[in-house]
């Protein structure tokens, strides 16, 4: 039987002082692809934000227990060393800094965590050659400041050659298709299925059933007003495409 990776149990959290997250329950167990579907400010990106430990988010309820510890006992910075890794749905610029000497800081302090020693330049650019196949990225983009200037495309790209560097045991990709077009969408797709294994877990945010179509999830589960509402297999998707999200406006009213 494969482990659970992260088990979330009757989650409720806040941000200021407003009350988003209402009863979230999931599990995720290794090997496993879920997506998480549901329409804009239903409180998709607050879980996300809740797991990885956003200083502005607080836990009203509930608890989140990652390879069975529990997350409110780490720092954010403690979670991504214990191998929580989220892509950014807008990812941050950060001019002055090279893409190349992030990635290499970034890996270098899971290595030191892991008691390993750290790469210097040339063994990391070594490794990092063959990560840039993953994402089909010109290794040009090494050299420039991070995602300076890189087209909506080129940033997702990045966020995932980030992942293929960290080999993250949870990855959760918040609306990496947003801004993307087909050919974009496709390279970061197979990048992440590329990277997928027995071992790690991902959790895929997006309200387009379009991404699912090349991110094949094993499960689905819909958000809606701060609690997932509905969770099936990957044919929830095509169901949720041809009803909207509105529908589940007459179930949570028919509810009442
Ligand atoms: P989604 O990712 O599903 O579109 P979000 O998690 O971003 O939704 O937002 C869920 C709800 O929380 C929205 O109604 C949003 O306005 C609200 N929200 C998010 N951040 C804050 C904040 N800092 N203060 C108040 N409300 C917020
Ligand atoms: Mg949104
Ligand atoms: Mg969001």
């Amino acid at each position: 039987m494969s482990q659970t990776v992260l088990s979330i149990k009757n989650l409720a959290a806040s941000v200021d002082g407003n009350q988003i997250l209402k009863g979230v329950n999931l599990e995720i167990k290794a090997g496993e692809v879920h997506a998480i579907m549901g329409r804009n400010g239903s409180g998709k990106s607050t879980l996300s934000k809740v797991i990885t430990g956003h200083p502005d988010y607080e836990i009203t309820d509930g608890e989140i227990i990652y390879q069975g510890q529990d997350l409110s006992a780490l720092e954010p910075h403690e979670r991504a060393l214990a191998g929580i890794f989220l892509a950014f749905q807008y990812p941050l610029e950060i001019p002055g800094v090279s893409n190349l000497d992030f990635l290499r800081i970034a890996y270098n302090a899971k290595r030191k965590h892991l008691d390993l020693e750290e790469l210097d330049t040339f063994d990391f650019e070594d490794l990092i050659q063959e990560k840039l196949d993953v994402v089909k990225m010109n290794p040009a983009f090494l050299e420039r400041s991070l995602n300076e200037g890189f087209s909506g495309g080129e940033k997702k790209r990045n966020e995932i050659l980030q992942m293929a560097i960290l080999e993250p045991t949870l990855s959760i990709l918040d609306e990496i298709d947003s801004g993307l077009d087909i050919d974009a969408l496709r390279i970061v797709s197979e990048g992440v299925n590329f990277l997928k294994n027995p071992d790690n877990a991902t959790l895929v945010i997006t309200h387009y059933q379009r991404l699912l179509n090349y991110i094949v999830p094993d499960h689905i589960h819909v958000m809606y007003d701060g609690k997932i509402v509905m969770s099936g297999g990957k044919e929830l998707a095509l169901e949720l495409e041809e009803k909207g999200y509105d529908f589940l406006d007459e179930k949570a009213l028919a509810a009442v």
